[in-house]
């Protein structure tokens, strides 16, 4: 970026500030030439029943299939995506992407479980995303317990009265909500008393130290007694060990996902190690 100062000549006013604008204009373009090209690509983590131990859904997650730099997590573009207004395409592509996977898992006789999408905060600025979404569903002919979303305290505030709505025309066609990162937000009550939600996902920043922080076991304890008394599901995340995995358990958290189950996998790999009606393995069942 320059400067115009005087006749022919040019000022540059910050090296740094120009790579960094630089790096973000070239990301943007790659981005927006990867959405075009469907260079996204959907990875399925495992969520886990914790009494069960048995998977009960999963949970979408975009990677970026890099014609260069390989597969991309959400962390190296996911800000920009924001920052660009992309994410809501990126959201869309996924919806898009779930869709038809849960279609093929159906025509092969899978076992059919649902999949959680996650919405940017944008998703709501718009009215644009319940026909995006009717429309989706509508090409793939899935029904509504197919799928779940999950927002987090962010999006859900930046404009809660239109957040709020959303949600309960979503809650009224059957779909689930959760709520994301709990936690790491404001973390009001009384988002969880006015927000619609079916789930509470305790952020993975809590689930770590459990088991030598007093401060965030106790926190985590709360939070589920919390939930269930009003009536929410709760799921951990990040539950990376035998013993947050047991602590948890105790605690009568209803849900776990993270390394210590599987990381998020490809369509086939999943399937082949989760989603065989002949094998319908127990993912805990080493641990019981
Ligand atoms: P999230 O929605 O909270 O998803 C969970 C993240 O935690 C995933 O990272 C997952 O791979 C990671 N994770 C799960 N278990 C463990 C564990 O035991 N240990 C550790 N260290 N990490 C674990 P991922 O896939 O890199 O995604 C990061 C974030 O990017 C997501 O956090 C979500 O906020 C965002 N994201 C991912 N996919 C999408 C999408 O399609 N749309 C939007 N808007 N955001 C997405
Ligand atoms: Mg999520
Ligand atoms: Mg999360
Ligand atoms: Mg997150």
């Amino acid at each position: 970026r320059v400067k115009k100062s005087g006749k022919n000549t040019f000022k540059f006013y910050s090296w740094e500030m120009d790579d960094a604008f630089l790096h973000k204009v070239e990301m943007e373009n790659e981005l927006r030439y990867a959405l075009e090209k469907e260079q996204m690509v959907v990875y399925y983590q495992p969520i886990i029943d914790a009494v069960s131990g048995r998977m009960s859904s999963m949970e979408a997650l975009v990677r970026w299939n890099h014609p260069v730099k390989g597969l991309l997590a959400p962390y190296s573009f996911i800000d920009i995506a924001e920052e660009t207004g992309l994410v809501v395409k990126i959201d869309q592509l996924v919806l898009k992407n779930v869709c038809r996977q849960l279609n093929e898992w159906r025509k092969r006789d899978c076992t059919l479980l649902p999949v959680a999408v996650n919405l940017s905060a944008q998703q709501f600025e718009s009215a644009a995303f319940l026909d995006m979404l009717q429309e989706t569903m509508g090409e793939s002919a899935l029904p509504p317990g197919s799928l779940e979303f999950e927002i987090t305290e962010v999006t859900a505030i930046k404009d809660l009265e239109a957040t709020v709505r959303t949600l309960n025309q979503l809650k009224e066609k059957g779909f689930k909500i959760s709520l994301d990162d709990f936690g790491t937000g404001y973390s009001s009550l009384n988002y969880l008393r006015l927000l619609p939600i079916h789930t509470l996902k305790i952020d993975r920043s809590f689930i770590r130290d459990i088991t030598d922080n007093v401060e965030k076991r106790v926190i985590t304890e709360t939070v589920v007694s919390l939930a269930h008394k009003m009536n929410l599901t709760v799921v951990a995340e990040g539950v990376e060990t035998k013993e947050q995995f047991y602590f948890l358990r105790e605690r009568h958290c209803d849900k776990m996902q993270g390394f210590f189950f599987s990381k998020a996998l490809a369509p086939g790999a999943l399937e082949q190690r989760y989603l065989n009606v002949q094998i319908s393995p127990q993912i805990g069942e080493f641990i019981s």
